[in-house]
């Protein structure tokens, strides 16, 4: 028997109106057929999945920014060109970094994009390479509030759809601070930071702070690869992101697991992307090094790595059936949540489609496709639905 949510059975009420669904007359006594047809795709996606899906993993930006290489008088800020109806041009400085549509920038096509894989809700948060830490903090913090205030009024106006996260100049934690107490009154939930800070490492107790106002103010945090190891080494063949990012996801787990930020913010909220990177495919490697030269390893930290396993959350963006499962068996279904990377060329452009076609219980792939983010959010299922 198929059930509808309340407001799952309102939508399909309001969408008998459309010949495509006189077939639900069967399904659904007593209802009427007075209001405007729903799209066929949102039926379909209705219809075969009752599920709450929220996408953890998204990056949006802003359809117009200031030039702020012009504005602040230094440095390769980002800027976008629209140089033709749909398409802008991400250029660092006068280089080009990377051409984006606009689903980059468009809330209502990308909600009508995630229709087709009945996905009801993304998380979004900025591009790793806006981030800026290089700057000067002042000049950081006023381009990281404009973004923050962008995503902040796209929450407001879209409570069901979207969740935000903020950035903030992590090159100064004072100001870091207070920009997260600040965006969590315009409605930001969450942090998304790198995995490095201008190539250090977030065991550095200069970002010990911000950690800690997090876990403070109930903020989540998502860290990002970006800046990527070795990566002028490795032009070729998009090494940084096939080699440089998987290694990055897992020097910042190492340095938070080592360095001890776990264990002193036991309630701090922290999901890695891209599934935990190379992480959770050598953590046998890992804990061996903990155990085999403490002397090097377990200097500020006595507890093994692998205890740590499912007290940090990873997305899902795998791309691979087998490895998400064995995701799964070393993280437990509520600490793996769908992620996607939308709308880059290396995410996961079907949303999870993998992971329905797996053969996975009903209440693994709820806990993916929704329960693991509201746990990591610290939201309500019932808000969204
Ligand atoms: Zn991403």
């Amino acid at each position: 028997m198929i059930k509808f949510s309340h407001s799952t059975y309102d939508e399909l009420t309001r969408a008998s109106h459309s010949a495509s669904v006189l077939v639900f007359s069967c399904l659904i006594p007593n209802h009427s057929f007075f209001a405007p047809p729903l799209k066929n795709s949102h039926i379909a996606g209705l219809l075969k999945l009752e599920m709450l899906k929220i996408d953890s993993h998204t990056h949006i930006l802003p359809k117009k920014m200031p030039n702020w290489s012009e504005k602040f008088g230094y440095g390769d800020f980002i800027y976008l060109q629209h140089h033709k109806k749909g398409f802008a041009k991400m250029m660092r400085g006068n280089q080009f970094f990377r051409e984006i549509k606009s689903n980059c920038w468009d809330p209502q096509l990308r909600i009508e994009e995630y229709e087709q894989f009945n996905t009801q809700v993304q998380v979004v948060c900025t591009i790793p390479v806006m981030f800026s830490y290089w700057a000067k903090p002042l000049d950081c913090l006023a381009l990281s509030q404009f973004l923050n205030d962008h995503i902040g009024k796209l929450v407001a106006k879209y409570p069901k759809q979207y969740i935000g996260l903020g950035t903030v100049p992590m090159q100064d934690a004072e100001l870091s601070v207070k920009e997260l107490e600040r965006f969590k009154k315009i409605g930001l939930v969450g942090l998304q930071i790198g995995s490095n800070i201008n190539d250090e490492n977030l065991n550095e107790e200069r970002f010990f702070p911000i950690f800690e106002a997090c876990e403070r103010l109930n903020l989540a945090v998502m860290v990002h690869p970006w800046n990527m190891m070795g990566e002028k080494k490795m032009q070729r063949y998009w090494l940084p992101w096939l080699v440089g990012m998987p290694a990055e996801t897992s020097r910042a787990i190492c340095s938070m697991i080592f360095g001890g930020v776990f264990s002193r913010l036991p309630k701090l909220r922290v999901m890695f992307a891209h599934a935990g990177g190379s992480f959770l495919p050598t953590i046998g490697r890992i804990e061996h090094g903990f155990e085999c030269r403490p002397d090097l390893v377990a200097i500020d930290n006595p507890i093994n790595p692998r205890n740590y396993l499912g007290q940090f959350w990873v997305d899902s963006v795998t791309h691979d059936p087998l490895m998400l499962d064995y995701v799964l068996k070393l993280q437990g279904s509520k600490r793996v949540m769908l992620g996607s990377d939308y709308p880059f060329p290396l995410g996961d452009l079907e949303i999870g489609k993998f992971i329905e076609d797996m053969n996975l219980p009903k209440k693994t792939k709820e806990d993916i496709f929704c329960n693991s983010a509201l746990e990591w959010l610290n939201l309500n299922k019932k808000d969204f639905i």
